[in-house]
C-alpha cells in the first residue's frame, strides 16, 4: 500500500489550490481526479475568460446556514493574495462592472498557473482516477482504494464540488463521503441558474426572446440590478442568475423593468407638460417596444397622456415596476454555475476546514454549504478555503 501525506479529491480550483499549500510545506501530496482534463470548470469559467476574483469579496456576498463560516477564510487569503499570484506569473487581466477580475487572454492562464504552481512544490496530479471506496483505518489514516491501487494518508482533503454541470465531472462524490463519516448535508439544489416559466407565460414571451434589459428583479429576501434576458426557455441573464439562489420554488419574483425612473410620478407631471404626447412613444424611449406592447397588453397605450386617469397610470406603474410573475422551476443543474447547501459548515473548523468529529478529513470549495453570487466570488471562496486547508493538512 502506497503511504502518501495528503491525497486530496478534486483536479480544480479548491483541490489544485489546497495541493500547492500544503506542498509548499513539504507535505507529499496526490490529486486524483476522474476526469480526463483537470479545472475543467475553470476553463469554462467566465465565458472562456475565469473570472477568477471580485474587488468587493465580503461574507454578505455568500448564501450558506451558516452565515459567518465563510468569513475567517475569506479574510486570511483575500482577493488581493489570488491577485498577487496571478501577477507573478504575468497573467494580464482586466476589472469589468462590479469589481469582476477577468484573464485577458484566456482561462487556460489560471489552469497553467495552478498546475505550474503544483509541480515546483512536487505534487502529482491523477487524472482517470475512479476512487472505488474510503475508509477510516487506524488514528490518523485513510485507506483509499482506487484505479491507482490502495494508497494509505493522513490527511483526506475532499475537493470534489458540487452536482451542477455533470457532463463537466460533476458527482455527488463529496456529499456521500461525508455522509458515509456521519456529517450532516443540507438539501442541495441549483445556483446561478436561469429560470423556465409556467406554459403559458412561456408561449406568452416567447417572441421576446432575445431582449435583454436593465432591470431591478427582487423577492422577499434580496435584490439585484443587472441584465435580464429573455429566452425561448425562460428567463435569464444576471439578475435572474442571482436571484436565483434566494429562490424558493412556488415563488413569485418582482421585475421592475425601468429601475431609473419613478414612472407614477413622471406620467402624472408629463400629463401637464405633454398631454399630447403618447404613452407608448413615451415608454419606448425606455424599452424595447415589442416588450412594452406585451408587457401591456391589457391596456390601450397608444393614445396621448391626457386620457388616462392617474388610477390608469398606477396600474401601468405597477404593471412595469413591480411586474410579478411565479417561475415554473430552474433549468437545473445542467446549466447551473453553483450548487446550493452541501456540507455543513457547522461540522467543519471555519480556521482549518477539518471536519470537527473525523481527525484528518477536510472539506474546501464548493461541496461545502457556501454559495457566492455570481462575479468572481465563487472561485474566491475556493482559493480562501482551500488555501487554509493547506496550511494544516
Ligand atoms: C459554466 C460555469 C462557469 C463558471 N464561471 C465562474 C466564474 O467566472 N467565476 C466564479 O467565481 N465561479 C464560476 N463558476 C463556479 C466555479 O467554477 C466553481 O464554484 C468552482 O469551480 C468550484 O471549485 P471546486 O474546486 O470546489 O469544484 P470543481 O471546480 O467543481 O471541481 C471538482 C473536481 O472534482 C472532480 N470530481 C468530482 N467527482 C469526483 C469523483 N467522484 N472522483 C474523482 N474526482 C471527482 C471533478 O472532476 C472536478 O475536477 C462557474 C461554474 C460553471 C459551471
Amino acid at each position: 500500500m502506497k503511504k502518501i501525506d495528503v491525497v486530496i479529491i478534486g483536479a480544480s480550483a479548491s483541490g489544485l489550490m489546497c495541493a500547492i499549500e500544503a506542498g509548499k510545506r513539504g507535505r507529499k501530496v496526490m490529486v486524483l481526479d476522474h476526469a480526463n482534463k483537470a479545472g475543467k470548470k475553470i476553463l469554462m469559467s467566465g465565458g472562456g475568460r475565469c473570472n477568477f476574483t471580485n474587488y468587493h469579496v465580503a461574507p454578505e456576498n455568500y448564501v450558506s446556514h451558516n452565515v459567518h463560516f465563510c468569513k475567517s477564510a475569506l479574510s486570511r487569503y483575500t482577493p488581493w493574495d489570488f491577485l498577487s499570484l496571478v501577477e507573478r506569473h504575468g497573467i494580464a487581466f482586466h476589472e469589468r462592472q462590479h469589481g469582476q477580475l477577468f484573464c485577458n487572454d484566456s482561462a487556460k492562464d489560471i489552469l497553467t498557473m495552478l498546475l505550474a504552481e503544483c509541480r515546483q512544490v512536487g505534487v502529482s496530479v491523477h487524472l482517470r482516477t475512479k476512487i472505488e471506496s474510503i475508509n477510516f483505518v487506524a488514528e490518523d489514516q485513510f485507506k483509499i482504494c482506487s484505479s491507482l491501487g490502495e494508497l494509505c494518508c493522513q490527511s483526506l482533503v475532499v475537493a470534489s464540488g458540487g452536482l451542477s454541470i455533470p457532463s463537466l465531472g460533476a458527482t455527488p462524490f463529496g456529499y456521500q463521503l461525508a455522509e458515509q463519516f456521519g456529517i450532516k448535508i443540507w438539501p442541495t439544489s441549483a445556483g446561478l441558474v436561469p429560470f423556465t416559466l409556467q406554459p403559458m407565460d412561456k408561449a406568452r414571451f416567447a417572441e421576446l426572446s432575445g431582449i435583454a434589459v436593465d432591470s431591478i428583479v427582487s423577492n422577499q429576501r434580496q435584490q439585484f440590478r443587472e441584465n435580464i434576458l429573455l429566452t425561448h426557455r425562460g428567463l435569464s441573464g444576471p439578475v435572474i442568475l442571482q436571484i436565483s439562489s434566494y429562490w424558493q420554488p412556488g415563488e413569485a419574483i418582482a421585475i421592475n423593468w425601468l429601475p431609473e425612473l419613478m414612472l407614477f410620478d413622471e406620467l402624472k407631471v408629463l400629463q401637464q407638460q405633454q398631454p399630447q404626447l403618447r404613452l407608448k412613444t413615451f415608454l419606448t424611449k425606455y424599452l424595447p417596444k415589442r416588450l412594452v406592447e406585451k408587457l401591456l397588453d391589457a391596456h390601450d397605450i397608444d393614445i396621448p397622456l391626457r386620457r388616462f386617469s392617474h388610477r390608469e397610470f398606477r396600474q401601468i406603474a405597477d404593471q412595469l415596476q413591480h411586474w410579478l410573475i411565479k417561475p415554473n422551476g430552474t433549468e437545473g443543474y445542467r446549466t447551473a454555475e453553483v450548487t446550493l447547501g452541501g456540507v455543513d459548515c457547522d461540522a467543519i473548523s471555519s480556521k482549518t476546514m477539518e471536519s470537527h468529529g473525523v481527525k484528518g478529513l477536510y472539506f474546501v470549495g464548493e461541496v461545502l454549504d457556501v454559495t457566492g453570487w455570481l462575479g468572481g466570488y465563487n472561485f474566491q471562496w475556493a482559493w480562501s478555503s482551500a488555501w487554509c486547508a493547506g496550511q494544516y493538512v
